[in-house]
């Protein structure tokens, strides 16, 4: 719900030089052996029972601090859900180009990616560990598809913390953090994220965190009922996941001008198909709740598995 953060991390020069040394390592034909050494990482995490896969609608920042309705399903679904080793949070706020970025610190810092809200909104802190070894592994796991390096720069963003604080307020659970890179076309995000389903075998929480509709310039602070166009975009989205017909979701854009209204920019619609990504087939899907913030977000959340 506040501007956009992109990161076009290949024109930095200190990533730049990262991505020379990825290129190094191909060379050399170790991509594939890099991507073994994630493997044995993700045998130090133990096995656990399947973990079920989260998409939250996070909305405003504010939620992180107002009594309302969303903080309180996001504080059930905390106390629900299997006791996670590890989350991965996946946030529309993390936008990077040319490849992921993966959030590799012991002790994350926080980051404040938005403006024009009351002080005390900076000044919340989400003090959860990090786990660099998980973000090795996670590293592995995508590396064969992807450019993707550790990262200590970003923290944690405004759309994991709005929601982890309510969900696991205690703050004890690792969290790694990994980017979406907006230079890719929806499909790739949604064949990526198959690739992360090992780790819900391993008690990482898969927490992606977006808005199935979501028009900051149309939004009206002062009113939750939606707009018709919301609406029709919202069902029509609810209906295909419901269904278990994941296609129309990916090809979301081929509704024109009603896709291009829902999302201006689509980064916030990308989470939601890292959550559809890692669903196995014929899996259960769940609403964790519905409706709307500011007449053009949706806050429809979903439960995987
Ligand atoms: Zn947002």
């Amino acid at each position: 719900m506040a501007r956009r953060a992109i990161r076009v991390f290949f024109k930095s020069k200190s990533l730049f030089k990262m991505n020379s040394r990825r290129i190094f390592l191909s060379a050399l034909g170790l991509t594939a052996a890099a991507a073994a050494v994630g493997w044995k990482f993700m045998s130090s995490l133990p096995k656990t029972q399947r973990m079920p896969v989260l998409f939250i609608g996070h909305g405003s920042p504010m939620n992180a601090i107002l009594p309302n309705i969303w903080a309180d399903v996001w504080r059930d679904v905390g106390r629900r859900v299997p006791a996670p080793q590890a989350i991965l949070a996946i946030s529309a706020h993390w936008i990077t180009q040319g490849g992921v970025l993966v959030t590799a610190a012991e002790h994350p810092t926080m980051t404040y990616d938005m403006g024009g809200f009351p002080p005390e909104l900076y000044r919340i802190q989400y003090p959860a560990p990090g786990n660099p070894s998980l973000a090795g592994d996670i590293q592995g796991l995508l590396r064969p598809t992807i450019p993707v390096h550790g990262d200590s720069a970003w923290g944690f963003d405004h759309g994991t913390w709005v929601v982890l604080k309510h969900m696991f307020p205690k703050a004890e659970i690792p969290v790694i953090q990994l980017s979406i890179d907006y230079s890719r076309p929806p499909a790739f995000h949604y064949d990526l994220a198959k690739q992360l389903r090992p780790l819900r075998d391993r008690g990482v929480l898969i927490v992606a965190s977006g808005n199935i509709v979501h028009n900051l310039p149309a939004m009206v602070r002062s009113d939750d009922s939606p707009f018709d166009w919301a609406i029709d975009f919202d069902q029509r989205m609810e209906q295909a996941i419901m269904n278990g017909n994941h296609q129309p979701v990916i090809d979301f854009q081929k509704l024109g001008n009603l896709a291009r209204i829902a999302h201006p920019t689509h980064d916030h619609f990308l989470p939601l198909l890292y959550a559809l990504g890692v669903q196995d087939k014929g899996e259960a899907i769940s609403s964790i709740c519905d409706g709307f913030q500011y007449k053009s977000v949706s806050m429809r959340s979903l439960h995987v598995g």
